[in-house]
This record gives structure tokens, sequence and C-alpha cells, in this order.
């Protein structure tokens, strides 16, 4: 007896070969019907006997494609309608596209294949692709994601393309950037004086280039590389040189994995990062001395190649373990334009090596580690953005702007949380442009209703995103307290609105309820009932604005001014500068000076009484520099850092560290000590706010949890105990993970106005 379905599959399917392997397990199973890409993912109509549907259902759910991400499947029994064959429909579009535009895919192992095989058509192709794998985001302009929406509409399909294309039970039906060497683009390489041609010649010039020490700047997916030999000390000095970059650590890009174990120690949640379809930088410990590459961190950051030009350059052989940072200067964005990439570039890059597929926006590698609590993500970016993390409780779009640095928004529509790409410090103009552009993107793509849109911004005033925010159109924008987003970021990847948590944000900076700066917070509640500021770090003034973040030894004289101490830190064992006792001079006359609960900056000033003096040259350096001073000793005793009248001491704390560095005790016990106590500290307010309301699960987010020696104390104290442990695994824990949170407050500010 003849029986239909009708089944509809929700999340990453559409450009992620789905209908047609639907079309394939169709005719497998001898069932009629179609298949057709809907605004909210893929409609499947099938008929055919019983036990056939009930294969074709178990097969398509078991093995979608490997791109795929389903979030969800409804299957409803329909009426037959005498169909005798199965076919894929044209899309159609109503309503809001809440169907994701999938992150971009690493190239696949077929097309490999077919890469690296000379009877193949597209032998040595730098632009393969098929269903399964290719730019998706990175060449996007608009929706519905078809090929007259990105970058490669200018390249017409030949007739063996287009064949493909349209051929239902091809590898690259409707594979929207499909090409071949006949008709799609192709790379070339400048240098000062000409111009080489041709796909092959121009890379194997720059993987020659590369071998003897240059410097090039290689186009790929989301923007420009800086590629040269990592273990060529002045091909990489030359490098930092040229960039200006003095200290932060450059990514590596390896030949293959066996590389990779050569380089780094991969666990094997950390092999499973480097290899999953983001392909992201991951953070392992070094195994091999690269001078330059990551000065003063054990830790290095490695990938594998993910475009097919990665793996052509390398098989052109390049040397095996490359530098591969972004292309800029110093800390701006990376460049993604050709123009731009010439200009930015001219006087670091030796030669260009040039793809004519334009990058519709700019999408750097993503940054991840197998952390203490399973895997975090530090940037989330290419590979990544701009998935659906969470689905929240919301009946109307919502815009979260995030916070200035690390910036990333997140966009809702039907009740799902879009997360953009990694965009940056606000402060460059060049990122306040894509945070600008990026909006408008998302914004159209998603067809969001400026009317019903709400706009949820931080609550500092001066932030660039505050204020950009309330230039937008929309009638209604919430402010949202910076640390409470954090929570609210850990919250919303669990949808756990209505849990009562212990909410803790460890922090660089964050404007609080009492317009001081917050950064060491402790809070209560859930996210429908409100998060309540319990406990904090003990306020401390510090003194010179802004620049109190970039010096430790200025974060160290405020935390230190509350001490009485007679030590002299500017003699020996401490190496302060002239800029301790000017900072001091400040704080007596209390000119510009802040007062802050900061966690962050504490272990900046920790940091410089052990020896980080000088100025910091990227964010968290002080911070990253102690934790692997920290990891060269063994656990010892905490410091004291005890709880008094809602506000833990760091006053016992300090005074430990100092009495120690006095005594000659060695540094690396010391920083241990100081991470122990910050652990111990966290764990005995957490347990006591547990105990006192009732609450079993604690919340774990901002900058400082990047730190994952804290973590690792934080995990041993709390083992055995009846508390749960929550911290980001989708959003990152620093900046970059707010936006998501503001959204979910953004929600239940939504919920509640229903309710009401
Ligand atoms: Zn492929
Ligand atoms: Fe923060």
């Amino acid at each position: 007896m003849t029986e239909a379905r009708s089944i509809r599959v929700r999340g990453v399917v559409q450009g992620v070969g789905f209908r047609p392997l639907v079309f394939r397990l169709a005719l497998a199973n001898s069932l009629a019907g179609w298949v057709l890409n809907e605004n909210g993912g893929v409609d499947i109509h099938v008929e055919g006997a019983e036990p056939d549907l009930d294969a074709f259902l178990r097969e398509l759910t078991l093995q979608p494609p490997a791109a795929a991400s389903i979030a969800g499947i409804d299957i409803q029994a329909s009426a037959v309608s005498g169909l005798t064959e199965f076919t894929i429909r044209e899309s159609r579009r109503n309503g809001n596209p809440s169907v994701r535009i999938s992150p971009d895919l690493p190239v696949c192992g077929e097309c490999l294949q077919e890469l690296f095989n000379p009877a193949d058509p597209r032998y040595l192709y730098p632009y393969i692709n098929c269903t399964n794998c290719g730019p998706r985001y990175s060449i996007v302009e608009s929706l519905p994601y078809d090929r007259t929406n990105t970058t490669m509409k200018d390249w017409a399909l030949d007739d063996s393309c287009a064949a493909e294309y349209r051929n239902p039970s091809d590898r690259r039906f409707h594979a929207q950037p499909v090409a071949c060497r006949a008709c799609g683009p192709h790379y070339f390489l400048e240098t000062d004086n000409r111009v080489s041609r041709g796909d092959a010649a121009s890379i194997d010039a720059a993987a020659r280039l590369l071998t003897e020490g240059r410097i090039v700047a290689v186009k790929g997916i989301g923007g420009y590389h800086l590629a040269c030999d990592a273990r060529n000390i002045d091909a990489v000095r030359a490098l930092r040189e040229r960039k200006y970059r003095k200290e932060k650590p450059f990514a590596l890009m390896v030949k293959d994995v066996a590389t990779a174990h050569r380089v780094v120690e991969l666990s094997i949640e950390a092999e499973a990062l480097l290899t999953s379809t983001a392909r992201p930088i991951v953070l392992a410990p070094a195994k091999v001395v690269l001078p330059e590459v990551a000065p003063e961190n054990p830790e290095l950051g490695v990938m594998l190649p993910y475009a097919p030009l990665h793996h052509l350059l390398f098989a052109a052989g390049a040397p095996a373990i490359l530098v591969a940072t972004s292309a800029n200067r110093s800390s701006e964005p990376i460049a993604f334009t050709d123009e731009d990439a010439r200009e930015r570039l001219a006087g670091i890059a030796d030669a260009f090596l040039i793809g004519e597929r334009p990058i519709a926006r700019r999408v750097d590698d993503s940054v991840v580690r197998a952390g203490q609590f399973g895997s975090t993500i530090l940037r989330r970016s290419r590979g990544y953005a701009p998935g659906a993390v969470a689905v929240l409780p919301a009946q109307r779009p919502i815009l979260a702007v995030g916070a200035d640095l690390k910036n990333a928004i997140t966009i809702v529509v039907a009740g799902q949380a879009f997360v953009s790409q990694h965009i940056g410090d606000l402060d460059h103009y060049e990122s306040l442009e894509s945070f600008r552009s990026t909006i408008r993107a998302l914004a159209s793509m998603y067809e969001v209703d400026w009317c019903e849109l709400l706009i949820v911004h931080d609550v500092h005033p001066q932030y660039a995103s505050t204020i950009h925010a309330l230039e937008l159109p929309s009638a209604h924008a919430l402010a949202v307290q910076h640390h409470r987003a954090h929570i609210a970021s850990v919250v919303a990847e669990r949808q756990a609105w209505d849990k009562r948590v212990v909410g803790i944000s460890f922090d660089g900076t964050g404007f609080g309820d009492d317009e001081t700066i917050w950064g060491g917070e402790f809070f209560t509640g859930s996210l429908a009932g409100g998060l309540q500021r319990v406990l904090h770090l003990r306020s401390a003034t510090l003194p010179g604005g802004d620049a109190a973040a970039r010096y430790p030894v200025q974060c160290a004289a405020g935390f230190l001014s509350q001490l009485n101490t007679p030590v002299d830190f500017t003699a020996p064992p401490f190496h302060f500068d002239h800029r301790y006792h000017r900072s001091a001079e400040l704080l007596k006359k209390n000119v510009r000076s802040f007062e802050t609960t900061s966690m962050g900056r504490l272990f900046d000033g920790a940091a410089a009484l052990l020896g980080f003096t000088r100025a910091i040259t990227f964010e968290g350096q002080a911070a990253i520099w102690l934790e692997h001073l920290a990891r060269k000793a063994a656990n010892c005793d905490a410091y004291p850092f005890p709880i008094n009248c809602r506000e833990l001491d760091f006053r016992p704390l300090l005074e430990s560290m100092i009495r120690d560095c006095l005594d000659g005790r060695p540094k690396a016990e010391v920083a241990r000590a100081f991470h122990m106590g910050v652990a111990e500290g966290l764990c005995s307010a957490a347990s006591i706010l547990c105990k006192a309301n009732g609450i079993d699960t604690i919340v774990l987010s901002g900058g400082v949890f990047q730190n994952e020696l804290l973590l690792e104390g934080v995990k041993s104290l709390l083992n055995g105990k009846p508390i749960f442990i929550w911290t980001n695994s989708a959003v990152p824990p620093n900046d970059g993970g707010i936006s998501l949170g503001q959204a979910a407050l953004g929600a239940i500010a939504l919920r509640g106005e229903r309710n009401a």
C-alpha cells in the first residue's frame, strides 16, 4: 500500500548537498515525490511503501551530508498524490528567510582527489569545489543562496560545468561556486616588476619564494594571509619588523596532520578540532622551538590547509610549516580586497598571490582550544560564522551589537540567534566600517523589519557600538550591563531561561551599574528573574585612564596603594619603572584615576610584581605571561583571598605575594600560588552563594576565563561537590560572546513585555 510523508528539515541544510542526497536516497528506495529549499529549511514529500519510507528516513537522519547540521526534523503523514517520479523543485520564497547561511567549508576529500588527478578537468585548479565543500558566507552577497547573489556571478558556467550543476545525481548539483579551468577565475602572482599568470605557474613561483625565505601575501577564503617559512628565523623576524608586530604570536599553517603532530602536542580532542569542518587555528603546547613565531609563549596556534590553493602551495613544495598570519599592519583588521592588500601590504609582502574571485566580506581564521570544559572558541569566525548558536524565545527580530573590543554582532530571526564573524576592535576605523556593513548585510539577508526590531547594546554610553546602535532606525532599544551579558551568553547556549545560577564574570573592563568599571563580579538569579550583583572584587583606584590596561605597572600601583606597605617596588626583587612613581602621584592627586573591580587588571598587576613591567603589545599579554609562568611550578598552597563584607579582598593575596618575593621564593611558585588563590577565592564564594540561595550551578564567563590554569583549579576544587559548572562553548568567553548574551536578555525583556 502506498503511503506519503511530508518532511521538513531545519538547520544548516542549504548549500551543503542536502537536496542531491535526498534525491539519491529517494531513488535508492523507489520513492516518488519532491524536495525543495524552503526559506525555513528543506521540504520533502515522499510516497511509496511503508518499509521504503522508513528506510529512507533512517538513512537521511543517520548519514546527512558532512557539512549539514540538522536542527530538527518534523515528519507528518500526508495525502498520497499519485506521483510517479522524484524531482528537485525550484526554490520558493515566502516570509522571513530564517534558513541559515552555511559557514565556509574546507575542500572535501573527493575534490582533493580530483585536484591531484592529472586526468581530471579540474587538475590543479585552485577554485575546485562541490556541494560538500567550498566557500559560502565569504562569497554570499545576498539571499537566497544562488550563484547570481555571490561573488561568482561574473563567471558564466561553460557547458560541462552547467551539465554538472543541473544534474541532480552529480556532486556539483546546484553547487553555486562551481567552476573549472576553462570558465572560472584564476590565480596570478604579482611582484614589484612583473605579473606571472597561470594557476600552476604562479603557485609554483610563490612556493619557491616561500622556500627562499620571502614573505608572500596569499589571498585565501576570508582575506589575505601573510605567509613565510616558519623555520626561517630571518624571514619571521622580517615579517615581525615589517608588520610592526612585536610579540603577538603568529599562527601556523602546516602541511598535514602528521606535521601538526610534530609541531604541537595534540590531544585527541585537539586533533578533532584541527580536522573539524571549521578548520580553525588550534592552540596547543609547542613541541618544537620556532624562534620569533610566538615569543615567550609555550603554545603554538596551528591550522591545516583548507582552501584548494593551500593544498596546491604545499604540493608545489612550499615549506611544510608556514607562518600564516592575518595580512595587516599591527592590529588593523585583515585585508580582504585586492586594492586594500596591495596598498596596505606594500613594504611587507615581497609578492602577492592573488585570486580573481572577490571576497564578499572579511572573515578571519577562527581560534580554538581543547580546554578543561571541552572545546573553547577564542575567536569565532571562518567556519563557524554566521551559524546559529542558540534558539531564543523571541517573537520579534533582535539585533545585539556586542561590545567595543573583539566585537561580533548577533541577529535573531524567527528565534534563531545567528552570530556574526569576529569583527574586531571598533576603535579601528576599518573595523567600525565592517561592523556597520555586517549589520546592514545580515539585516538585509534576513529581511529584518526595522520597525519590529529590538536593538540591544551595552550600557556604556561612550562605546562606538552603543552610539551606532542608537542611530539605527529601530524604535526599540535596550541597554544591557556588560557582565550580565557575559553570564547570559552561557545560559543562552543552554537555553535555561528560568534556571537560577551563580554567575561569575571575571573580565577586563565593563561599565557597571554604578558607572565604575567592573570586572570581578558575582551575580545570583536567572535570566528571566534578573541577575543581582551580590559580591565582587574589592574595588581599587587605578591611575592613568585607558593607559592602565596597557601598562601592568600602572595597574599594580593602583592595587598596591591600598596595601600600606613600605616596600620600594622600584628596587629588587621588583623592577617597576618610573611609571610607578608617576602613577602614585596621579593617585595622590586623584586625577585621571578610576575605580574598578576588574579581575583582569588584578592579573596584570600580579604579572607586574613578578617581572612583567613593560607595556603589553596585545590584549591579555601580561595575564597569559603570568599563566605560563605559573605552569612552570607544581601545585602549592594557595594565597589567601578571603571574603569580607561581600567583597573578595585582594590585599592578603598581594601581601603574601610580596612577602614571598622578598623572601626569594621562585617566581613560578608565586605565580602558581596566586592562581590557586584566585581559584580558591572563586570557589569558596561560589559555594557560599550556592548554599545560601539553594543554587546548584555556577556560570563562568569573561575574558579571564580564557586562563586554563584558573579553570583547572576551579574544576579540581569543585570536584565531588554538588555544583555544576557551565562555561561557553558556542561563543567565546571573551567579549566576542557578549552579543549573544545581549540578545538573550533582549529576548527575555520582550517575553516580559508580552506577559505584562
Ligand atoms: Zn568538494
Ligand atoms: Fe568583557
